[in-house]
């Protein structure tokens, strides 16, 4: 007989969200309930993954109802709770205004939530022992001093890693363009793999919740939507993960971020030894999140290769005729990379963490990013008028 390490709950719900607070209850009640996870006077960082501005039903972004529920889940035993992401979008204010028409903000603070956008929290810097990859980085303070996380993915396939889900939400911890360096790093599906279980070593959540209501597999077309009906809850991330990879068609061992966390022992990958509680994975219509393996893995190539040349050159650049010389930007820079240079902020870029929170909370909106000539060249505008809105995946 095979032991069983960890439960996960999977739990049937309308496609259309409008009973999917009840089906979060149910699944948190399968997994032992709320009190299991969550004390009173607990600080709570509820963790969405808000990529784009799209809502729930596209299936891109973690539907603002699954949010709202587990904030109000968690008020009820008396815990303060904070929302935070920080999207994968790339103009000034584009985190705020990803969390505002998502509907996160107005559903989460009805709910009693206070909601923060990352890209402008501060951030502290953390060390990693033992990271293969990411031997440091820059996270956002609440996901650090939080004493519980709720992490709370959208069922979606992914360019690199093949599954977007519980263990890579955490990098959605990470400021503004710390995300861009961790894809300079992760410059291969298995170093990205390796990068994001390294930032799982040191931002672990106590509970997963999956919106794996509505989802989004193949190249994120609009035809590639998904629609499972499902919460999948459990304490250990792996193994949410490795339960809605196996619905989304594939071996969770053929999905590195779950087969090097599996190896390291930070989570059960293995399915003979999770318990489902809920639906039983054979009652389950598979929603593939692949249509295509080869597609699929071209796709995942070109994206890592176009990433090193595109993405990774990101740097702040300012606009001087916005500029109003009133120092901000050096006030919320982390690193202290910035100076005054005639009236004008100077980057010493060599210092410079790419966490764009100067770009993301100048006043005149006086900073823009430059992705170097080529990138530049490619994105079809200028040097000097840069005002990106490319998603970082
Ligand atoms: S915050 Fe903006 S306006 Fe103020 S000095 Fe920096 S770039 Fe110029
Ligand atoms: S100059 Fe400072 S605030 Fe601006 S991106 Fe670099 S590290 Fe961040």
């Amino acid at each position: 007989m095979v032991d069983v390490n960890t439960r996960v709950a999977v739990v049937r719900t309308q496609r259309n969200y409008s009973e999917v607070e009840e089906a979060v209850r149910e699944a948190l009640d399968l997994i032992g309930g709320p009190g299991s996870f969550i004390q009173s006077d607990q600080d709570i960082l509820i963790k969405p993954n808000l990529l784009n501005t799209k809502g729930g039903e596209s299936g891109m972004t973690t539907d603002s109802r699954v949010t709202a529920t587990l904030v109000k889940i968690a008020r009820e035993q008396g815990s303060k709770v904070v929302v935070g992401d920080s999207s994968g979008m790339r103009f000034h204010g584009a985190s705020e205004r990803v969390i505002r028409e998502t509907g996160t903000r107005s559903a989460c603070e009805a709910a009693g939530g206070q909601v923060v956008s990352f890209d402008s929290t501060p951030s502290l810097r953390v060390e990693i022992p033992d990271a293969r990859i990411l031997k440091e980085c820059y996270v956002a303070q609440p996901a650090i001093e939080a004493d519980v996380i709720i992490t709370v993915p959208k069922f979606k396939s992914h360019a690199l890693t093949k599954f977007t889900g519980a263990v890579k939400n955490q990098l959605g911890c990470l400021p503004g363009g710390q995300k861009t360096i961790a894809h300079r790093l992760g410059s291969t599906p298995e170093r990205f793999a390796q990068l994001l279980v390294d930032l799982y070593t040191i931002i672990r959540p106590r509970l997963a919740v999956m919106d794996a209501v509505v989802g989004i597999g193949g190249l994120w077309r609009s035809t590639d939507r998904l629609t499972p009906g499902l919460i999948i809850a459990g304490e250990d991330a792996v193994a949410v993960d490795a339960v809605a990879v196996r619905i989304g068609g594939f071996d969770p061992g053929d999905v590195p971020t779950l087969r090097i966390a599996a190896e390291s022992g930070l989570g059960v990958a293995d399915l003979n030894c999770i318990e489902i509680a809920g639906s039983r994975l054979e009652d389950i219509a598979p929603a593939h999140l692949v249509s295509n393996r080869r597609i699929s893995d071209l796709f995942g190539f070109l994206f890592s290769t176009l990433s090193q040349f595109f993405i990774s050159k990101q740097n702040p650049k300012v606009h001087p005729e916005k500029c109003t010389g009133c120092t901000h930007c050096l006030e919320v820079c982390p690193v202290e990379a910035i100076s005054m240079a005639s009236d004008r902020p100077l980057f010493n870029l060599d210092e410079c963490i790419r966490c764009f929170c100067c770009h993301e909370l100048c006043p005149q909106q006086a900073v823009g990013i430059d992705w170097g000539l080529l990138g530049n060249r490619v994105m079809g505008r200028s040097r000097s008028s840069q005002t990106s809105a490319e998603t970082i995946p």
